[in-house]
């Protein structure tokens, strides 16, 4: 009876381990290289490429509600919207024609080593890369986009209490266009990352703040249940930056649709939007 129980034990172990190594790592990838066809407008007009690929976890509410925010500002602001979850659109014709690349909850490998290359050499030279939420986990394994885009190694995200609401405070001098029409304070329940150091250390502009000391962290169902590492009180939700000619932006906010309810955090990506060709 033991040797059964303990057998059980062993099997299940193995298969959650196995379970949690692909949700984190992903199942075999597959890359697109076929270059679409797209009908770029001819007047100057801000162009966005909403990329939605997840081969990780994949935040499908989100994603949706991500795609529906994203057209109607596109409408509201005269912006071309291009949107997709193939990769063959990092090409070295196409990609450059935008004025911003948006990973809409992009999890694990989306791209192949080629694509990533030209995205990295798209941003240096003068592009912009906005990523949301699940974009900025450890699913993704490329060292040029943890650096530049989010500056910090993720670290994982409260399990116990895994969506909570806190409120979240405007740093004061913070780029004016990114500040326009952004309130001070806003309150908003979502799944906070938790990152094993903050951004600002790596020359990162923050944008929103919470009280990291007013979350409960813990990601952990046994062992080390209270983590919260090098983030502590000051725990950074928005950030941006110059990379070279270009530039990046981060939020961490946006696990579920619900996000994309709040005016504050539309405004705020409408405003990151806009930037890109500041
Ligand atoms: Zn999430």
């Amino acid at each position: 009876m033991a040797w059964t129980v303990f057998s059980l034990f062993i099997a299940l172990v193995f298969i959650g381990g196995f379970l949690i190594y692909k949700v984190k790592y992903g199942f075999p990838v597959r890359f697109e290289t076929l270059i679409p066809e797209i009908e770029f407008p001819k007047e100057r007009k801000i162009k966005v490429l909403l990329f939605s690929k997840t081969t990780g976890f994949r935040h499908d509410a989100s994603i949706d509600a991500g795609k529906k925010a994203f057209s109607e500002m596109a409408v509201k602001n005269d912006w071309f919207l291009y949107e997709t979850e193939a990769g063959g659109v990092f090409n070295e014709e196409q990609l450059p024609k935008f004025d911003v690349v948006i990973f809409n909850n992009s999890t694990g490998r989306v791209l192949n080593d080629e694509q990533q290359q030209l995205l990295e050499n798209y941003v240096e030279e003068g592009g912009m890369l906005l990523g949301i939420h699940g974009a900025g986990d450890d699913s993704h394994r490329w060292d040029w986009y943890e650096e530049n885009l989010i500056g910090a190694k993720f670290s994982h995200h409260p399990i116990k209490n895994q969506i909570q609401e806190t409120d979240l405070f405007l740093e004061p001098d913070i780029s004016p266009s990114l500040k326009k029409g952004l309130p001070d304070t806003w309150a908003h329940a979502d799944e906070w990352y938790v990152f094993f150091s903050n951004p600002r250390i790596q020359g990162f502009r923050i944008v929103y703040t919470i009280d990291g000391e007013k979350i409960d962290p813990d990601g952990n169902f046994f062992l080390i249940r209270s983590k919260n590492f090098g983030m502590g009180k000051d725990h950074p939700v928005a950030w941006y930056k110059n990379i070279v000619k270009g530039k990046t932006f981060y939020t961490s906010i946006g696990h579920d649709a619900s996000a994309w309810e709040h005016d504050a955090f539309i405004q705020m990506l409408e405003n990151a939007v806009k930037w890109s060709v500041e």
